[in-house]
């Protein structure tokens, strides 16, 4: 048998240690030798319905890296589909690997193999590694996948849907701090305009917007320019800008000590998942040098709820209403910080929380 479920590695990785920490369900470590698979699919939380989550597939330095990166991000997604009001758990998967060298359509099938086997407790979608037409392969396995082309009834890219949730908590943030809601005449600086960050700046140049936009590929930055007419930053330049508004749209951990102490801007609002580098140091930081924070699993949760459509039966303008309602709970987030003293990412994942547990107790009684 090639297909094995292997408890091996629990003694060396502190396996159940770490599923303890942050609650999670359940974890499968899949292998199959002909293909050369080898992943991991972690199941945070079912209590509001299947989890969903992308599959990621990178060349993992260690596998106790790999797990950590499975376990982190699989919690983000309990946090995300309940702060949005999906009635959806979080997981996620990781395969180990270079997708540029290892990837092949039999290894991906044999993944969604194992994505079936779970019986619909996981459900899959694209991640950082994978596409959708990776997502096409595991739907010939499996009918536990999102993310799939428009051409086969799927929501294609959900980037732009991603960036008008971004837009929407960013538009949220000016309202709670300058009582009006218009980005026009403000000045934003986006670090990386990939797909995200290029439709964040398209929403952001309709409004009559000043932006400043920072990236590593030229060619994004030569695009952005020509379309937008955006004023171009060199670089870790962009920390230091004085501006109304930063938007990571690159990578995460940047909200870090370091670059925290460089900022001058009033709000932080970006795509980036996991800004901060350590929620409970630097979520107080930022609010005690004054700036606004929105929290990035709830104001980036459009590429989630667009998918979530798709699983319901996708229809790209519900989504775009469903992703309407972060303006609403970014200020509901903002009050609950501002009455109860919390930091603001405190008080959306407490929100979260919230969902999770009373929706346990609504069925723990008839
Ligand atoms: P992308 O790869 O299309 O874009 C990222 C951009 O950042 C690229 O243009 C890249 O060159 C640039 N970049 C990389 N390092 C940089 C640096 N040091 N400084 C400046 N720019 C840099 O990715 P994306 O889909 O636009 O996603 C952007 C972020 O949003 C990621 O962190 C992703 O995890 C998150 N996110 C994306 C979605 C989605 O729907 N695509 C949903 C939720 C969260």
């Amino acid at each position: 048998m090639s297909d094995t479920i292997q408890t091996t590695t629990t003694t060396e990785l502190d396996m159940f240690a770490k599923l303890e920490k942050y609650d999670h369900e359940q974890v499968m470590i899949c292998n199959d030798n002909r293909t050369g698979l080898k992943a991991i699919i972690a199941i945070h939380n079912t209590i509001l319905g299947p989890g969903l989550g992308g599959t990621r597939m990178w060349s993992y330095k260690t596998e106790e890296d790999a797990v950590h990166d499975v376990l982190r991000l699989s919690r983000g997604m309990s946090y995300k589909a309940a702060i949005s009001g999906l009635n959806l758990g979080g997981a996620k998967a990781v395969i180990i690997g270079d997708p540029k060298t290892k990837k092949s359509e039999a290894l991906i099938r044999k993944f969604g193999r194992f994505v079936e086997n779970l019986g619909g407790k996981y459900i899959t979608a694209e991640d950082v590694g994978t596409t959708t037409v990776d997502m096409e392969y595991v739907s010939m396995e499996t009918k536990h996948v999102v993310g799939l082309p428009e051409s086969r009834g799927g929501g294609g890219d959900p980037s732009p849907v991603t960036a008008y949730g971004v837009y929407m908590g960013m538009k949220a943030s000016a309202k709670k701090l300058w009582g009006n809601d218009s980005l026009g005449g403000k000045t934003v600086a986006v670090q990386g305009v990939g797909k995200v960050g290029m439709n964040l700046v398209k929403l952001l140049h309709n409004d009559g917007a000043k932006i400043y936009v920072s990236d590593i590929n030229d060619d994004a930055l030569q695009l952005c320019y020509k379309e937008f007419g955006t004023i171009v930053v060199d670089g870790n330049d962009i920390f230091d800008l004085d501006v109304d508004v930063f938007a990571p749209c690159a990578l995460g951990a940047v909200l870090n000590t370091v670059n925290i102490n460089r900022l001058k801007c009033a709000i932080v609002a970006g795509a980036a998942n996991n800004q901060l580098e350590h929620e409970q140091q630097h979520g107080p930081m930022l609010a005690d040098k004054g700036i606004l924070y929105a929290p990035d699993f709830l104001i980036n949760a459009g590429g989630l709820i667009n998918v979530y459509s798709e699983y319901t039966g996708y229809h790209r303008d519900n989504a775009i209403r469903d992703t309407e309602k972060i303006y609403q709970t970014t200020l509901a987030i903002y009050k609950k910080s501002q009455d109860e003293g919390i930091h603001t990412q405190q008080a959306a994942v407490e929100m979260a929380e919230k969902r999770i547990h009373d929706i346990l107790m609504l069925r723990a009684t008839v």
